[in-house]
């Protein structure tokens, strides 16, 4: 039950830090919509059950995308949870391409917590481009987000085979 109850809390938080946020997509959906997708392929595709895993695939935008900190996670989710959010946190003081370059070269030293958020999160956006893409994506930064996403997750494959299956079943439908 207290792992329910962390679960349920991150959400709520989530969904309070991302209010005033939304989606890249034409419909500009609710930011809360990812995080949520992102726990929802873990539990139901990944069978993931660890509640500090969900918990994090919850929280990990907050820190990147709004006013949160890494201390004030970990102060009301605890360590665990913290580290993982930590991990799958850019820092946005470097440039995109930068960024971009250490998620493929960091992929594979990530926890197993981390590498199974990772893995969700680009499922998530993978099939987030292919049905409803941000507007103003061509077809190029479409293709180029599949063929940087597959680097990713090839540095961290190994971690769960359902969820590789369904990332790879997502790269299908690179545009
Ligand atoms: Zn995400």
């Amino acid at each position: 039950m207290e792992e329910l109850k962390l679960v349920l809390r991150a959400a709520e938080f989530a969904a309070d830090r991302h209010r005033t946020q939304r989606r890249k997509d034409a419909e500009a959906s609710p930011y809360i919509n990812h995080p949520l997708a992102v726990a929802a392929i873990l539990a139901e595709e990944g069978d993931v059950t660890d509640a500090t895993v969900l918990a994090a695939a919850l929280l990990h935008d907050t820190v990147e995308d709004t006013e949160t900190s890494i201390v004030e996670i970990e102060q009301l989710f605890g360590h665990d949870v913290a580290r993982i959010v930590a991990e799958v946190t850019e820092d946005k003081s470097l440039d995109k391409a930068e960024r971009k370059r250490l998620q493929v070269e960091r992929a594979h030293h990530k926890s197993q917590g981390a590498k199974l958020v990772k893995l969700a999160d680009k499922i998530a956006n993978l099939r987030d481009i292919a049905t409803c893409p941000p507007a103003g994506w061509d077809l190029q930064r479409r293709r180029d987000y599949f063929s940087w996403s597959s680097k990713v997750i090839d540095g961290l494959r190994g971690v769960s085979p359902r969820l590789e299956a369904a990332f790879d079943r997502a790269c299908e439908a690179r545009p």
